[in-house]
């Protein structure tokens, strides 16, 4: 099969290494990192990017689902697997059987993970202030209860940050209270004798925004993959983290549009003067934002062209007027840099997956984490 034949994802493992180095950097001696590659690694390929890890000597993993840890077992994938969300009683057999650490969402489930008959690897989530999962911090007595369990093997305590993007005075306050919350626990837990269990409370933000905190692992996502949320983030921690994902189609068609002429469905855009226009061999179901219609812009031969019209399940059109040569077969770039000589004169670009996010209201999270599963997926190195 040819590859890069009609829309792909081109993962940069060298930026993912790099990434990982430089959280390392920063971490404290016996943090480790444990990368959320729910939502097939934020759309990079969670194959990809969790046997890359692996090689990079990272054994411990988060997903949202045990059917993600299962797919990251059957693949070989060693070391721990942590399941953050809600997993059903019926698939309790996946965890122990793919050895994956579920998540004790609240009171109710710790009882019925615990007779399930069965011993099973959980970690107990605190809710310190997010009020999505977890046990309310101000309930010791239950996560205390929780130990009582003989068929709970409870190898992790942890938490998450709701507002730690946020550097405004309220929402720091409202941070630092839930980092209180977390020890307050956590100490409690140890003055009544237990322990063997890591603990963790940071993700991207919780980590750049709040390095000096401390604890056995922090959870990255979209910092791993070298993206903040939105253009205009600023943290206190500022790493030179890189990209690892570009996005990549075919100019598949070149054609003019006369004057007077509209194009597309609904026909929402009309040709106000002499245009060429291009069809790209990508569109909604591959993760560019149908809400971009009209908006935003793709890079070719190191220009933008901006995408005209509705964008279409599988195709787009783009306004390559202003870029003299642009042929089919053309490399179009939705996300990532493009560059490219054209009479001695040098033209080079960069989207941003930020910059596409922005544009649709919407964070890099989700640009990233709906990217499309017939995307192909190639790995370049340097
Ligand atoms: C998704 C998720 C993460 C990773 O979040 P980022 O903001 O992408 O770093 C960490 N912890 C939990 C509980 C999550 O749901």
């Amino acid at each position: 099969m040819y590859q890069k034949s009609r829309a792909w994802a081109e993962l940069n493992m060298d930026n993912l290494s790099h990434n990982v180095e430089q959280m390392k950097s920063y971490l404290a001696k016996n943090c480790r990192l444990m990368p959320a590659v729910k939502a097939n690694a934020y759309g990079h390929g969670i194959l990809p990017i969790a046997k890359a890890l692996n090689k990079l000597g990272i054994y411990d993993f988060c997903v949202a689902a045990a059917s993600e840890g299962v797919t990251l077992r059957k693949a070989g994938i060693e070391g721990q697997i942590l399941v953050l969300g809600y997993t059903h009683p019926q698939a309790f057999p996946l965890l122990s059987q793919y050895d994956l650490t579920q998540t004790v969402v609240d009171v109710p489930y710790a009882k019925s993970l615990a007779s399930y008959g069965q011993k099973l690897k959980v970690h107990i989530s605190v809710d310190t202030g997010m009020r999505r999962l977890g046990v309310r911090s101000e309930h010791l007595s239950s996560i205390l209860s929780f130990w009582e369990y003989p068929n709970l093997s409870i190898t992790g305590l942890y938490s998450h940050l709701c507002v730690a993007d946020s550097l405004s005075p309220i929402d720091i306050q409202f941070t630092l209270m839930q980092f209180q919350r977390f020890d307050a626990i956590i100490n409690a837990l140890r003055q009544k004798g237990i322990s063997g269990f890591a603990t963790h409370i940071q993700s991207s933000y919780g980590f750049l925004n709040y390095p000096e905190f401390h604890y056995d692992y922090i959870r990255p996502g979209i910092a791993l993959y070298g993206c903040n949320s939105l253009p205009s983030d600023q943290t206190r921690l500022d790493l030179s983290l890189r990209p690892v994902l570009s996005l990549k189609a075919r100019l598949g068609s070149v054609r003019p549009l006369l004057p007077g002429e509209s194009a597309g469905y609904g026909l929402t855009y009309t040709a106000a003067c002499p245009m060429i226009i291009g069809t790209a061999s990508i569109g909604y179901a591959d993760g560019i934002p149908r809400s971009l219609s009209g908006k935003g812009s793709a890079l070719i031969r190191g220009r933008r062209a901006p995408i005209i019209g509705r964008i279409c399940m599988d195709q787009l059109l783009l306004d390559i007027t202003g870029i003299p040569g642009a042929a089919p077969m053309d490399e179009v770039v939705f996300i990532g840099a493009s560059s490219f000589t054209q009479n001695g004169q040098p033209f080079s670009d960069e989207i941003r997956a930020e910059e596409l996010a922005l544009q649709s209201q919407t964070i890099s999270n989700e640009i990233l984490s709906c990217l499309g599963e017939r995307l192909e997926r190639i790995e370049s190195t340097r």
